[in-house]
């Protein structure tokens, strides 16, 4: 899956050593939190688009609240995130697919 962040998937922090396996992939996270939020965060993209697969994802924001632009193929999903202090899902908006 293509990133727009070098450093954790989630937040871009270069600190941490946690690495975990997402679809297959190995990734880097700052802390365990974050890996939670993308393992949720992929999860629930995919059952709002129904992809099997997301080639790309974009992450913005902050911890705040979190853009996110997903693509597959020439498809391409966006919507909103925000997380729990333990990395749960806890709103998410899924708007504009084309
Ligand atoms: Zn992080």
């Amino acid at each position: 899956m293509k990133r727009n962040y070098t450093g954790c998937a989630i937040c871009d922090s270069t600190w941490g050593d946690v690495w975990e396996e997402v679809d297959g992939e190995r990734m880097f996270f700052c802390c365990a939190t974050c890996a939670v939020q993308f393992r949720r965060l992929v999860g629930r993209i995919r059952e709002a688009t129904g992809w099997p697969l997301i080639e790309a994802l974009e992450i913005g924001g902050d911890r705040r609240g979190r853009s996110w632009e997903a693509r597959t193929g020439s498809a391409t999903a966006r919507g909103r995130v925000s997380f729990t202090a333990e990395g749960e899902i806890l709103r998410f908006e899924a708007s504009g697919q084309t």
